[in-house]
């Protein structure tokens, strides 16, 4: 790593440390020419490809705008929001790709939305999904009625969500 004060070619690392759980790198680096000392971070490139080609690093600042703004007038707190983009950008990375299609990182945040809240859930789907009638929100709705009733008909959450996985997987190879 070149020295930004003269321009040195090289320089050497005296301390790393971890930061953000991980997430990053900081590494304190001193040059041999001049003396003085620099950090730098490092951090995995995660890009997200939008429908039009274009790239651009994954913001979870972006995130967090994007469900606020669903959440408006609903009584979920800053919290719970930043908690779940944090979410939304674990299930984003675990896919160990360097880039990902805006359309998945769509689909990662519909999922822990709609255990937040569902007016905020049928929201943010209207937008990412394209609403363009009356009966896609119908559809949704009846959706989340099905997968609520599921819910509290079962106590068991695990078996039952493995069921409707199945289930979704099944008619997905049908259709
Ligand atoms: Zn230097």
């Amino acid at each position: 790593m070149r020295c930004p004060y003269c321009r040195h070619a090289d320089s050497r690392v005296v301390d790393s440390r971890e930061a953000e759980d991980g997430q990053i790198i900081r590494r304190r680096r001193s040059c041999p020419e001049c003396g003085r000392r620099f950090t730098t971070v490092e951090e995995a490139v995660l890009a997200v490809v939008k429908r039009s080609g274009v790239t651009e690093p994954f913001s979870r600042t972006k995130i967090v705008a994007g469900v606020r703004k669903a959440c408006q007038g609903r009584p979920v707190d800053e919290d719970a929001i930043a908690l779940l983009a944090q979410k939304v950008e674990e299930t984003v990375r675990a896919r160990g790709s360097a880039e990902i299609p805006s359309h998945e990182v769509g689909l990662a945040i519909l999922e822990p939305l709609r255990h937040l809240d569902e007016v905020a859930y049928l929201r943010f789907a209207s937008v990412y999904r394209s609403f363009d009638s009356l009966g896609d929100f119908e559809r949704e709705i009846a959706s989340l009625r099905a997968q609520s009733s599921g819910q509290s008909s079962g106590q068991s959450g695990g078996p039952v969500s493995k069921t409707n996985g199945y289930v979704a997987a099944a008619n997905g190879s049908a259709g």
